[in-house]
């Protein structure tokens, strides 16, 4: 659910929420924070001029979001244990685990509307962010949403452990991209708006790819999705901050796994 803000705010209302212990790890690698804030996502979004490599490294973020929420905590468990359960490791973590719940909460309910002739996924999950915005008074046309997103060598390398399939190059390339393509996308005025949309039109991008930029307007067919998705975020708060408690108790082999990770980041239970 590439909701930037979206998963950025839920994660800030959950470590409101957190015990003291945990607020001070996220306070003390906010940037490991903000990145896992974003999950698998930042896989979809490389821009690389060489195709092979694209299709590389967005296979990874599809793999991903399949894949149950256990298949990611497992090994992301070893990881922290092996690091001895260390502020940049974990910070990384409870940032996934805020991304984890809200995507298994709201994405099946997104996925099944999009296949509704008047909608489109990513147009309902930018006007869900575009809701976000205007409730907290910013402007939703010029709001950058990738500050504190820090795809510096350091943070790529503590990342580079949790996925083992991939590569430091490639992962690098997708968190770069990440915030290149935020930044591309963000069309304050009239005139990069219509240079990035006759781009999408030379390349022959998708329509979903034109919702990556954030609407002029409210899209009325979307007032009914920003409604529903705007409860499963609220419900999937205190989930988060559930699974994130545990998370060291589960990895210790203490505490059995919550039920929420046999779900995959599309909602769908796979375990
Ligand atoms: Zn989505
Ligand atoms: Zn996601």
């Amino acid at each position: 659910m590439p909701a930037t803000y979206a998963h950025l705010r839920f994660g800030r209302e959950v470590l409101e929420k957190l015990p003291d212990h945990i607020k001070q790890i996220i306070m003390s690698e906010p940037e490991l924070f903000t990145i896992g804030l974003q999950g698998p996502d930042p896989f979809y979004l490389v821009i690389s001029p060489f195709f092979g490599v694209r299709q590389r490294i967005r296979k990874n973020g599809f793999d991903n979001h399949a894949a149950s929420g256990l298949h990611f905590m497992v090994p992301a468990s070893r990881v922290a244990e092996r690091s001895g359960f260390s502020a940049p490791e974990m910070s990384y973590i409870y940032g996934m685990i805020c991304h984890f719940a809200l995507d298994r909460e709201a994405h099946a309910y997104i996925i099944e509307e999009a296949k509704k002739p008047e909608h489109v996924h990513a147009q309902i999950e930018m006007e869900f962010d575009r809701r976000l915005l205007v409730h907290d008074g910013k402007d939703p046309l010029s709001t950058r949403l990738t500050d504190g997103f820090i795809p510096s060598p350091r943070n790529t390398a503590v990342i580079l452990q949790f996925y083992p399939d991939t590569n430091y190059p490639d992962l690098h390339a997708a968190l770069v991209s990440t915030v290149i393509v935020n930044e591309i996308f963000l069309c304050p005025g009239k005139l990069k708006r219509n240079i990035v949309r006759l781009l999408i039109t030379i390349f022959r991008l998708n329509e979903n790819t034109w919702h990556h930029v954030m609407s002029e307007h409210p899209a009325p067919q979307c007032a009914e999705t920003n409604r529903v998705i705007a409860g499963f975020y609220k419900s999937a708060i205190d989930k988060a901050v559930l699974l994130c408690t545990d998370f060291e108790k589960c990895a210790k082999g203490e505490k059995d796994w919550d039920e929420l990770y046999m779900y995959n980041f599309k909602g769908i239970k796979t375990e």
